[in-house]
């Protein structure tokens, strides 16, 4: 067992499940902790401050950017969103698995920044399933999706740094590879407590 927590990133296109697989992990094992992102987009109908997002204005968003409070940040769709730095690196210490679910800019400097983060991506099975769960979510414009499926591409080739390719067909399923990519990453010799092996 390792002293320092995993930080897993899961990301993906918007409508490829994150959120309900991340949910579903946090229900199936409680060694795991979501981060909760600093946003300057306005809260969608139902969103709760601190629960979904901190729905912070711009300028106390480059407060905590200038502060060097964020662990990362990106403008993602016209906002800028952040993940606070405090939370993770707290729960890291105390051997607890951290979840963010951030985009792939983000994804990319936790990498450069924390090596041994477990970088995941989230594909939908098709687009035309992709375009289907965004339209049935009835959360965004048809103008939105159309703009999201354009990125869909893009963001799919900017995926060779990412450790693992994860196709969400079914939540349980999807839920199974990842709770299996962090089993396998917690075999790695890198998170073995040798102090424990010698003293215990
Ligand atoms: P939404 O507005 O649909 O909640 O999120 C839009 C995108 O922003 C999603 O791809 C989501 O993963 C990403 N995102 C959410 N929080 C963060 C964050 O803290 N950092 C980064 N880089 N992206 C984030």
């Amino acid at each position: 067992m390792s002293k320092q927590g995993l930080l897993i990133v899961i990301s993906g296109p918007s409508g490829a499940g994150k959120g309900t697989i991340c949910q579903a992990l946090l229900e199936r094992d409680s060694s795991f902790c979501l981060s909760v992102s600093c946003t300057t987009r306005p809260p969608r109908s139902g969103e709760k401050h601190g629960i979904n997002y901190y729905f912070v204005g711009k300028e106390e968003f480059q407060r905590l950017i200038d502060e060097d409070q964020l662990l990362e940040y990106a403008k993602v769709y016209d906002n800028y969103y952040g993940t606070p730095r405090q939370f993770v690196v707290e729960k890291l210490a105390q051997g607890r698995d951290v979840i963010l679910e951030i985009d792939i800019q983000g994804a990319l400097q936790i990498k450069q920044k924390y090596p041994q983060g477990i970088l995941i991506f989230l594909v939908p099975p098709t687009l035309s399933i992709l375009q289907e769960r965004l339209t049935k979510r009835g959360t965004d414009s048809p103008e939105v999706i159309a703009h999201r499926l354009n990125c869909v591409c893009d963001e799919l080739s900017n995926t060779s740094q990412y450790d693992y390719l994860v196709t969400n067909d079914t939540v349980e399923h999807a839920v199974e590879m990842i709770e299996a990519i962090i089993k396998a990453e917690k075999c790695r010799p890198l998170h073995f407590d040798l102090q424990k092996f010698l003293t215990g």
